[in-house]
């Protein structure tokens, strides 16, 4: 099949990646060349640009940061959904909006082209192996045409509903995991002051009633957990400004429906003190940052 993918990051490179691995002819692109360079280093083709790219591809998968970035790629005057062929499938598994999702099925709908929404949860470690979670919004026979490509880059494929659905689901899992990040951090920042060993608590803790992801995959603590984020100085991985945009969204969205989310508008509180703190560019799992105690001098 040809693909076109936009936006090689830290989760659409190996994303991409795994379609060029798994035979499907890739075009990619990126407004980065060292993204781009990466990828091609690996035998992937690179395209000149996102117009270029979509250029008789029959599937377009794009992977940008926020919702301003969808809608510029996208929509306007000029924008890809003008170059790319009635009848593609486009499947954007950018965490976004809701409502930017729906425009944009919208506005896909009225070309012909089918547009679904399909975030992903799991980690660069997940796009790196292939095993993403994806929430799709979007019709059924959408979804089941987008399955062969998804099956290819992730082990979970959820139907969430309707366009937009997908996102909705999403920025669910990420308050979750926003708020289990900063409680696991306090909880070993807690144990470390008193003299427990971080590896030993960790332990203890994943295996008790505290159990959760980021104790089984992606411990805070640096040195705790050789492959996390933490272990290489909080490169890499998901970054705190995304999460700040993830939390920022499920706190518009419980404003819209008026439903209670004390505890995930703190955290947004928190991620964003400690992006305010030079840290929005660090692996959110840095936020452990803000409870530990600091080396004196
Ligand atoms: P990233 O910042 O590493 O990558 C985004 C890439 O998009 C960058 O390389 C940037 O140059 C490129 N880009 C932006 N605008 C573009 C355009 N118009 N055309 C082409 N390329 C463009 O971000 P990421 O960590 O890969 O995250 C991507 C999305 O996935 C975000 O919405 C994020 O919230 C979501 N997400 C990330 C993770 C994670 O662990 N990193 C996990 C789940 C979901």
């Amino acid at each position: 099949m040809k693909i076109a993918f936009i936006g090689l990051g830290n989760m659409g490179g190996p994303m991409a990646l795994n379609l060029h691995k798994a035979g499907h002819a890739v075009s990619a692109f990126d407004l980065s060349a060292a993204a781009c360079e990466a990828l091609r280093a690996q035998g992937v083709a690179i395209a000149a640009s996102a117009a270029e790219a979509v250029q008789a591809a029959q599937v377009v998968v794009s992977m940008l940061p926020a919702s301003q970035h969808v809608e510029a790629l996208y929509l306007g005057e000029g924008g890809l959904l003008t170059r790319i062929a009635p009848g593609t499938l486009v499947i954007d598994s950018s965490t976004i909006a809701a409502a930017t999702s729906r425009k944009l099925a919208e506005a896909g709908a009225a070309r012909g082209i089918a547009v679904i929404d399909a975030p992903v949860s799991g980690g660069t470690g997940g796009a790196i192996a292939g095993t993403l979670t994806f929430m799709v919004g979007g019709s059924e026979a959408e979804l089941e045409r987008a399955r062969p490509v998804l099956e290819k880059m992730g082990a979970n494929i959820f139907h969430a509903g309707a366009a937009g659905a997908g996102q909705t689901a999403k920025i669910c899992n990420n308050m979750l995991l926003g708020i289990l990040m900063i409680g696991t951090s306090e909880a070993i920042a807690l144990g470390v002051a008193n003299g427990l060993d971080p590896k030993v608590l960790s332990e203890i803790m994943r295996r008790s009633s505290g159990g959760n992801w980021a104790l089984e995959k992606y411990n805070p603590l640096p040195g705790v957990m050789e492959n996390a984020p933490a272990s290489k100085g909080y490169a890499g991985g998901f970054g705190t400004d995304l999460m700040l945009k993830d939390l920022g969204l499920a706190q518009e969205n419980a404003m819209a429906v008026k439903a209670a989310t004390p505890l995930g508008g703190m955290a947004r509180n928190l991620y964003a003190a400690h992006s305010l703190a030079g840290h929005g560019a660090l692996d959110f799992s840095s936020v452990i940052k803000l409870v530990q105690k600091q080396k004196a001098g």
